[in-house]
């Protein structure tokens, strides 16, 4: 990281903490403009609501502090409340509607086509969020001309044994809260719940290729009366601090990697 200047003001790289008019100095049509998005939403009994949000903004800040010089990169205030409605059983979600958070991102591409940087970056926490931040992708670049990429920080694996569906509140995640906010993680609190039977499917599956409109109270099925469903689709029991940090500075460096190729990336024949 370079050394910081005087001036705080003139050093951040979060969007939000320039003036209007150190803005306009700061920013060149080579900016890299980062929005990390994140969800408000059930994460198991053993996370918190703002998991996905903590994560984001935790990812996308770091990532800012490491490349954020040589690549030029700003980060925005996170986006807290998106689209979670697969947790709308439980009470402390709080979600958008697809129609308002294509509307929300329309607005955000709005403000930034006001400014000089015409590269904007969607740094996803929220799986949720996948195909609709793809389509706002499009849906950007046709109306106000932005170079527009959706990077999601971190996707489910096949290793160890969630058998590829740690989608939600499992081993990566849970371990990188623990790394990035201990005091908001109660591992004693934490269940496997693994569908393994999909894991047999050829198709209909997680990750397969027919894809399946799911809520994360499904994998539950029917509970007692007057208790919650856990919504955890993955292994949580064996999360710890150290493979979090070990994830959290391999996903921040392969950020790097990534907004390099986005800073580069040119799709004209040649
Ligand atoms: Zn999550």
């Amino acid at each position: 990281m370079a050394p910081r200047s005087s001036s705080r003001n003139s050093s951040s790289r979060n969007f939000a903490d320039l003036a209007a008019h150190s803005l306009v100095e700061r920013l060149t049509p080579e900016s890299i403009v980062l929005q990390p998005l994140g969800a408000v939403e059930a994460h198991g009994p053993h996370l918190p609501l703002n998991t996905d949000l903590v994560l984001a903004s935790a990812l996308s800040a770091a990532a800012v502090a490491a490349h954020g010089n040589a690549l030029d990169l700003w980060d925005l205030p996170a986006l807290a409340y998106t689209k979670s409605n697969e947790h709308a059983w439980a009470p402390g979600t709080i979600w958008l509607s697809a129609q308002t958070m294509l509307a929300v991102l329309d607005d955000l591409g709005r403000g930034i086509a006001m400014t000089a940087a015409r590269t904007l970056v969607f740094v996803n926490g929220h799986g949720g969020n996948s195909a609709l931040l793809q389509m706002a992708c499009r849906d950007l670049r046709l109306k106000y001309g932005l170079r527009t990429f959706l990077l999601h920080p971190w996707m489910a694996t096949d290793e160890g044994n969630e058998l590829g569906m740690g989608i939600h509140a499992g081993h990566d995640e849970t371990s990188l809260m623990m790394h990035v906010r201990p005091d908001l993680v109660d591992i004693s609190k934490a269940v496997r719940r693994v569908p393994e039977q999909l894991a047999q499917n050829k198709h209909v599956k997680f990750g397969g290729s027919v894809s399946f409109g799911w809520l994360s109270n499904d994998v539950d099925g029917p509970v007692e009366p007057g208790t919650l469903p856990l919504g955890v689709i993955g292994d949580p029991t064996g999360a710890n601090a150290e493979s979090g940090a070990c994830s959290f500075l391999r996903i921040v460096e392969a950020m790097g990697e990534q907004l390099d190729e986005v800073r580069h990336f040119d799709p004209r024949v040649r």
